[in-house]
């Protein structure tokens, strides 16, 4: 039976395969880190961006630009810590030259985040802009301008969740429209947080009523930036694997 805890200790165990992957070798030959994802293994919230960018390919932590501090801002705006939610992106290795993610790399990398969803089991899945929003509503034709803001409940894997796309925070970076559209439908979140949790498959349903100790692994040490590769160097971005794993594991 799954509890809090064994369901952190297979996260982990994610985590550590999702370490070595190469299953896009175009990725796998051109990042730092593998992001896997970062905050509250037992969180009810949860996002789900798109790819690394430069600055979390090199800390190995999602969100960590302009676009992280655009979402933590709006969290905080709402009353919710970063710590408290987990926060993940569709593929996890940075796309070289920020490129859109291919379709197969999003077909190669998708069980991470199906594994994710499992695991850590979220009542609100808050896609972030159109790659996530496709990927978990699989529905490639219907895009982030139509959907965000109108929650639906949806199975995923083995789980329901309340999906709530919205805007990427980096499209609202520079669009104060857009930005003020994101903010509204960050206002909705707590509403959509207090609603019951939705209905489980049957399999799942005997699980939920085992009573799971609450890990709260927000107070966790938040670890020392790591130096990036030296820029513009020329050379090859030498990864570090030891000291990313050691700050990862302690960010979930
Ligand atoms: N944009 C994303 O989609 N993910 C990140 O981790 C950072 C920026």
């Amino acid at each position: 039976m799954a509890t809090a805890v064994t369901r952190r200790e297979e996260l982990k165990a994610v985590w550590q395969q999702a370490q070595g992957c190469t299953k896009c070798p175009q990725l796998a030959a051109t990042r730092t880190t593998v992001v896997f994802g970062a905050g509250n293994a037992d969180a009810d919230l949860m996002f789900v961006g798109e790819a690394p960018g430069v600055n979390e390919d090199k800390q190995g932590v999602p969100f960590v630009g302009q676009a992280g501090r655009l979402l933590e801002t709006l969290l905080e705006e709402i009353g919710i810590a970063r710590g408290d939610v987990f926060i993940a992106n569709t593929i996890k290795c940075r796309p070289p030259g920020n490129r859109d993610p291919l379709p197969g790399e999003i077909d190669a990398c998708q069980d991470y985040l199906f594994r994710q969803l499992e695991l850590i089991r979220p009542r609100v899945v808050c896609t972030l802009g159109n790659f996530s929003t496709k990927l978990l509503r699989a529905d490639p034709a219907t895009g982030i301008t139509r959907l965000h803001g109108r929650e639906e409940v949806r199975r995923i894997g083995p789980r329901t969740v309340r999906l709530y796309p919205l805007f990427h925070p980096a499209a609202a970076l520079y669009t104060p429209s857009m930005l003020e559209v994101l903010r509204a439908d960050f206002r909705r979140l707590p509403e959509l947080l207090a609603l019951p949790a939705p209905e489980q498959p049957a399999a799942e349903e005997a699980e939920l009523v085992v009573p799971e100790p609450v890990i709260v692994l927000a107070t966790e040490p938040e670890p020392e930036p790591q130096a990036g590769p030296p820029a513009e160097s020329g050379a090859a971005p030498q990864p570090e694997p030891e000291l990313h794993s050691a700050a990862q594991l302690g960010l979930f």
